[in-house]
């Protein structure tokens, strides 16, 4: 049963999730309480109405202000992750709110979710549909997430949509014992990468996954 709040939502029909959620599957993604996250959330919401016919591609949307919607396979990939190597999900640090779509899957999977963006009206907008899904274990920022939320750390896990050249130490040290970073970095080539902090043998644990292409991770904030 979805927790999300569908009242009045125009909802695409359930074949052309189904559909979408086959061909994450196909592409090697098995968490199912993710696929059933990924097929109940109405992605045509966090987009531009000119744009919500493409909501159930697989691919990047546009968000404004040169920024994106990441493709659901991402989405998922980066999720899954998470959780497979997070010590729990109770308190989760996103980087790069974005559309809130991302910050929706996790909102439904995880106990707590802090989410920081630098842009204040993609922020405001994701704010709203957010609150209309009934997300309420969601706290909105706006700030330069390269220094994470120092007030609500530690984290037991920590996901950055944009990508900065090195990993930020302030989002290591926020890390909770246990606790897994999920971060694409590098510049024209981007490497996934998971860093789990492993407080028995004081050292973090460091994995490139797979090649990736987010937005990049920006310092300051706009208005
Ligand atoms: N998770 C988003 C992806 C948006 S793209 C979604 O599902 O829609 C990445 C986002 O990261 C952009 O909105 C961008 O403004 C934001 N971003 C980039 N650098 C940032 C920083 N230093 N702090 C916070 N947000 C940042």
């Amino acid at each position: 049963m979805s927790q999300l709040n569908l009242a009045g939502v125009g909802m695409t029909s359930e074949r052309t999730r189904v559909r979408l959620v086959n061909r994450l599957r196909e592409q090697g993604v098995s968490n199912n309480r993710v696929l059933d996250c990924i097929r109940e959330t109405p992605r045509h919401l966090f987009l531009d109405e000119a744009l919500a016919h493409r909501a159930y591609e697989d691919s990047a949307l546009p968000i404004g202000y040169g920024q994106t919607l990441s493709q659901p396979y991402i989405v998922a990939r980066m999720t899954e992750i998470l959780m497979a190597s997070a010590v729990s999900l109770d308190r989760v640090l996103e980087v790069g709110t974005g559309s809130g779509y991302q910050t929706s899957i996790l909102a439904q999977l995880a106990g707590e979710v802090y989410s920081v963006e630098r842009i204040k009206p993609l922020q405001d907008k994701a704010r709203t549909r957010l609150r209309n899904l009934g997300l309420r274990n969601v706290h909105l920022h706006h700030a330069d997430g390269g220094f994470g939320w120092p007030e609500k750390g530690p984290f037991t896990a920590i996901l950055s949509t944009a990508a900065p050249r090195e990993v930020p130490r302030d989002l290591l040290t926020q890390l909770a014992p246990g606790g897994a970073l999920v971060i694409p970095v590098g510049d024209e080539v981007q490497q996934l990468t998971l860093i789990i902090r492993d407080d028995e043998n004081d050292r973090f644990i460091t994995q490139k996954l797979e090649p990736v292409k987010f937005v990049p991770l920006l310092s300051g904030t706009t208005r």
